[in-house]
């Protein structure tokens, strides 16, 4: 059996946003620049992309900013409000450790140029209390930057609640919906949201666009220089097939959302439970308040990459924390954030699932990952340890 299950690394493209795509190559390959009648033709195309997005969103057309991705939207989201915030010497960010390095290393460069950036700790559950946020807001703080699902262990920030109290701060909202959307449903304005980033390939768009909503009034930074493509701000020749794909493939998400979600939240379930039976491992993330396609675990005694490995070798697609960090030594800042230990965090497993997904498929998960977890243990020296009580178990 193959089953793909790291849709929160990216996503299959969609069959009707492929179609799309060539279907915008073929009859709108124009520059929507252009004067002429295939110009214009490609800036129809652009402006019924841009008018579908909005429409899912709840903003206007003139509050989409086309980008390369979701990581080009948190920084253009990120560095506007620092902009913003430092000429009215507010130069206080409120973020959270459990963040996308998309944001933290943008974070990260304002600390250099001198702001002050507070990273909420998170609770075990992974879900920030909007009084935790509350708390820690000054009369300097400019930003808040909070995920609205996390990528790693699929929890659900409470965006709305936090969107209330910024709101009455007059503090600016940026959220990364990179991950969550598709899954939960989003309204910009009912979650008083001043900022959002999108990327078309975690919802079976293509690679290599998404988008920035910033709400209308606030002064969006460029971070290109050139024409004067998406008002101003963001230089550059559209990419055009990209950004019909991603508008195709948002709008088929979102109109089968509710349907896929109960589906799936029946599968996540099932496999949380599947998993949950292996002994000395613990579920990452709070049960409820996740993405119905999450599932993310912790072994004892096991090492995530061999986990993958193995499974792999099976025919399962899975990932240990973030496509990022794979390949890098250091255990996942998510898990280490909601308070794993490095020894623990190291045997991390994230499933993630698709709309696609069937019971068969999980149950074929469970039953390898039974198996795989007891073959590595059988040739752990730190198992044995555990075993003879020589070590204690930490989970
Ligand atoms: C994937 C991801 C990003 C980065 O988006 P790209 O389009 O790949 O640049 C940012 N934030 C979150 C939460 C993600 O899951």
């Amino acid at each position: 059996m193959e089953i793909y299950a790291d849709n929160a690394a990216t996503t299959k493209i969609s069959d009707i946003a492929k179609a799309a795509m060539i279907e915008c190559m073929e009859s709108s390959f124009g520059n929507p620049s252009s004067l002429h009648s295939d110009g214009q033709r490609a800036a129809v195309t652009l402006a019924s992309a841009r008018r579908k997005m909005a429409q899912q969103l709840g903003c206007s057309e003139r509050e989409v900013i086309f980008t390369s991705g979701g990581t080009e939207a948190d920084n253009q989201a990120i560095f506007s409000a620092a902009a913003l915030g430092e000429k009215a010497g507010k130069k206080h960010i409120v973020s959270s450790a459990a963040e996308h390095h998309a944001v933290l290393h943008a974070l990260h460069r304002l600390e250099k140029q001198g702001f002050e950036v507070t990273l909420l700790p998170m609770p075990e559950s992974g879900v920030l209390s909007p009084k935790a946020v509350e708390t820690v807001l000054r009369d300097d703080t400019c930003l808040v930057t909070i995920m609205m699902a996390n990528n790693e262990i699929g929890t659900i920030q409470p965006i709305a609640e936090i969107g209330n109290i910024c709101r009455e701060r007059g503090v600016l909202l940026h959220t990364d919906a990179v991950a969550a959307s598709g899954y939960v449903p989003i309204d910009v304005v009912r979650q008083k949201i001043d900022m959002l980033s999108l990327s078309a390939h975690k919802f079976h768009g293509p690679k290599g666009v998404g988008m920035l909503y910033a709400r209308k009034g606030i002064k969006i930074l460029s971070l290109v220089e050139g024409g004067s493509q998406e008002g101003g701000k963001r230089a550059g020749t559209e990419n055009l097939p990209g950004i019909v794909g991603m508008a195709t493939a948002f709008e088929q998400v979102c109109a089968n959302m509710r349907e896929s979600a109960a589906k799936l939240t029946i599968l996540r379930d099932r496999l949380i439970d599947g998993l949950g039976k292996i002994p000395h491992s613990v579920l990452n993330g709070d049960k409820l308040a996740r993405l119905p396609s999450n599932a993310n675990f912790c072994f004892e005694a096991i090492e995530g990459e061999s986990l993958l490995l193995l499974l792999d070798q099976k025919g399962i697609r899975a990932s240990s924390g973030s496509a990022c960090t794979s390949g890098s030594l250091e255990p996942s800042h998510v898990l280490l954030s909601i308070g794993r230990s490095h020894e623990v965090a190291h045997g991390s497993l994230r499933l993630t699932l698709d709309h696609t997904a069937t019971e068969q498929e999980v149950d074929y998960m469970i039953e390898a990952t039974y198996q795989v977890v007891a073959r590595l243990r059988e040739m752990s020296p730190v198992w044995r340890d555990l075993q003879e009580g020589k070590r204690k178990y930490v989970i």
